[in-house]
């Protein structure tokens, strides 16, 4: 059964607007997201379109800031400070990739991590790993959405995730072990890559190589996870290659209309978090109000 991840991003859409109407009658404000965008590039722009319009759908107060593409690091760095001093603002996010003369690294750290809807700021990342509360990255967050989804019982389950970045193979990894599935991350250097992922129950791909698993690497009745997005023209690839391991798989989800809206969705979940977290925390200490 192919996984409707555009539903599920909806329906998810649709609980938090009400959730933003009872903030706004609570505090008598929305949250507020700060997105930033350097450069041209179409994708990014997209990208970040479709954030700004989950965020109108929700309620949430959505900013757009573009920076040209030969922007310094400095005044980068400078009006992300800004944004992250701004008592309106809520959530910050910076569109990523960033032009070569910016180290993203350093962008990432003057966030607050209180601010860091995205969840990868290094203690939002060292907290995920200690199991300490904080800000999980969307996109794990949005794929363990999914699973959960099906119904498949996540504890006890063998699972193979397939790339091992920071924003997806490696905290995807650390939230399914947090749920009690045993495992394996593999990479480009794992030899036999077809014998690993025949032994997952549930087999999350991110490596931005198209169709790369297929029908006869799947182990019949896996729950499939695609993340990849490779553009082919006007079309978008994943990284499996749907025709063969639909036959295979149990659940699978497509590409388009898979993690990449459940992406965006979580992202309005991590703002509104980000909110009332905020929120909590100035009413306890209401001298900085
Ligand atoms: P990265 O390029 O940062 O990481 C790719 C990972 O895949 C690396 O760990 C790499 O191994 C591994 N890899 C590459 N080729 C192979 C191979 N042939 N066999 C096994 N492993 C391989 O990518 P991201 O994690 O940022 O993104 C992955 C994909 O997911 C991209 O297509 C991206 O566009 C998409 N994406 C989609 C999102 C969504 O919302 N739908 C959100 C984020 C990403 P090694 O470490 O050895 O180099």
């Amino acid at each position: 059964m192919t996984i409707d991840g555009k539903a599920l991003a909806q329906s998810i859409k649709e609980d938090l607007r009400e959730r933003v109407e009872s903030l706004r009658l609570r505090y008598g404000r929305v949250p507020c997201l700060a997105v930033v965008i350097v450069g041209d590039n179409p994708a990014s722009h997209l990208y970040v379109r479709s954030k700004i319009d989950a965020a109108s759908f929700v309620g949430i107060d959505g900013m757009e800031i573009e920076l040209p593409k030969d922007v310094s690091e400095e005044e980068l760095l400078r009006t992300v400070s800004k944004l992250d001093s701004d008592p309106a603002i809520d959530g910050i996010l910076v569109q990523l990739p960033l032009p070569r003369q910016i180290d993203p690294d350093k962008v990432l750290d003057v966030i607050s991590p209180t601010k860091d809807v995205d969840g990868f700021h290094p203690r939002n990342v060292a907290y995920l790993h200690l199991g300490r509360p904080c800000t999980f990255p969307c996109t794990p967050k949005g794929i363990i959405r999914l699973i959960d989804s099906t119904g498949t019982r996540i504890d006890g389950k063998r699972a193979v995730v397939v790339g091992r970045s920071n924003i997806v193979g490696e905290p995807v990894a650390k939230l399914l072990q947090d749920r009690n599935a045993t495992v394996t991350v593999a990479h480009s250097h794992t030899p036999d890559l077809a014998a690993i992922t025949r032994e997952a129950d549930i087999l999350v791909v991110a490596t931005g190589h198209a169709s790369l698993i297929d029908g006869s690497m799947i182990k019949p009745g896996a729950v499939v996870i695609d993340v990849g997005i490779t553009r082919d023209g006007a079309k978008l690839r994943g990284d499996v290659d749907f025709e063969s391991a639909s036959k295979v798989a149990s659940f699978i989800t497509p590409v388009p209309g898979g993690v990449g809206p459940m992406t965006v969705a979580m992202l309005m979940e991590n703002t509104i978090e980000c909110f009332e977290q905020r929120m909590a925390s100035l009413l306890s200490a209401p001298s900085e109000l």
